[in-house]
């Protein structure tokens, strides 16, 4: 008898079982009997809309999944929630890592959460393909919300592009939202192309800073004040508060160069600190300001259209690629293609015509 099965023979006497044997078989069994188990869409539709967290965690996973079976029941689930979706304020919260990302969405869900919110952080990080693992919306990063029984926290789907991680994200706002999540808060890092995908899913973007040398707008990315409602700087504690205050007023004259916003919105920036949470009221203060105004104006349901739009082409494209690329004609015959396009062998369009003709006979 191996030392496992020992352990389990122990343990299965402390637990009146007699032997390993009638354990394994009744493991298996077990097992078998949960993947029995696995429960239909129309349960998911309804655990979720009963607001059931591991009904929405499984289907999240269903969503992540590229098992086609999975696909084709994760569509069914999001098409059951949809009449219950759309009922949320949706908040990106970007910044490069150690700004504090996971440290503000913990002071600032709780907050919200003590406001009588309920709060879902998801995230999208398209590195963690790469990393094999996700740092973003990563639940050790946020102990006291992930406790919190009216906060949920996902991290970041992983996939080979970040059009696939984004959709996934895009389609689990709306089975947070059918699961009565009426905030949710979507993370990414600042880097790379990421911001944009974020941005166009959510109805608030807070950028988040901290203050460096002096020279607060150096390396900063114009599209990004752009795309800001409001910058927060953050860690403004300690010896730090002269610092970030003085950043705030550089971001202010630097904000109002830019050309004013469709919504008639002035973008705020604020100092806050995650640790002493001094400040995230305001950051809360901004953000329903921005809500008033825009629900006021029609801009915040004008938005929402434009952005669905945008993400059934994005879908589109998305398929129509990784269709492209799966096609088994297509992977063998590729790298001998690029190799003939190094070797000057036939010219790029005239490579990328031979396969686009071969897949449209497919
Ligand atoms: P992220 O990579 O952007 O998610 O950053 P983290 O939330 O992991 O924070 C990076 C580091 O900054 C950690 O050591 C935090 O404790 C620290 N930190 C975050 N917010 C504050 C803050 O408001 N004040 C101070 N002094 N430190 C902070």
């Amino acid at each position: 008898m191996s030392s496992s099965n020992k352990q389990a023979g122990s343990l299965n006497e402390k637990a009146g079982i007699s032997s390993p044997e009638i354990t394994n078989a009744s493991a298996i069994s077990q097992i078998k009997n949960k993947r029995r188990q696995q429960p239909s869409a129309d349960e998911l539709i309804s655990g979720i809309l009963s607001g059931n967290r591991t009904a929405l965690s499984r289907a999240i996973t269903l969503i992540e999944s590229t098992n086609p079976e999975h696909t084709e029941k994760a569509n069914e689930v999001i098409k059951g929630c949809l009449p219950q979706a759309n009922k949320s304020i949706r908040i990106g919260i970007t910044g490069v890592p150690g700004v504090g990302k996971s440290t503000f969405i913990e002071a600032f869900g709780t907050f919200l959460t003590q406001l009588g919110k309920k709060v879902a952080v998801l995230a999208v990080d398209p590195s963690s393909s790469l990393s094999h693992g996700s740092i973003l919306g990563d639940k050790t990063r946020m102990e006291e919300l992930v406790k919190d029984e009216n906060a949920f926290i996902r991290p970041s789907a992983s996939g080979e592009t970040l059009g696939g991680v984004a959709r996934k994200t895009r389609e689990s706002i709306i089975l947070c939202e059918a699961a009565g999540f009426d905030t949710i808060i979507i993370e990414t890092v600042g880097v790379g192309q990421s911001e944009t995908a974020v941005h166009s899913m959510v109805d608030f973007f807070l950028l988040l800073k901290i203050s460096g040398a002096g020279d607060e707008l150096q390396g900063i990315k114009r599209g990004i004040m752009e795309m800001a409602d409001a910058i927060v700087i953050n860690k403004a504690d300690g010896d730090n508060i002269k610092k970030a205050n003085m950043a705030k007023v550089e971001f202010n004259r630097a904000l109002h160069l830019f050309p004013s916003k469709k919504t008639a919105w002035q973008p705020k920036v604020t100092t806050c600190s995650a640790i002493t949470k001094e400040g995230i009221s305001e950051v809360w203060e901004t953000i329903s300001e921005y809500f008033e105004l825009t629900e006021q104006t029609g801009y915040f349901g004008e938005k929402r259209k434009e952005q669905n739009q945008f993400w059934m082409m994005e879908t589109i494209n998305e398929q129509l690629k990784s269709n492209f690329y799966n096609q088994p004609e297509i992977i063998s015959q590729l790298e001998q293609i690029k190799k003939a396009v190094q070797n000057n062998e036939i010219s790029p369009f005239a490579a990328a015509q031979l396969l686009l003709d071969k897949y449209k006979k497919m």
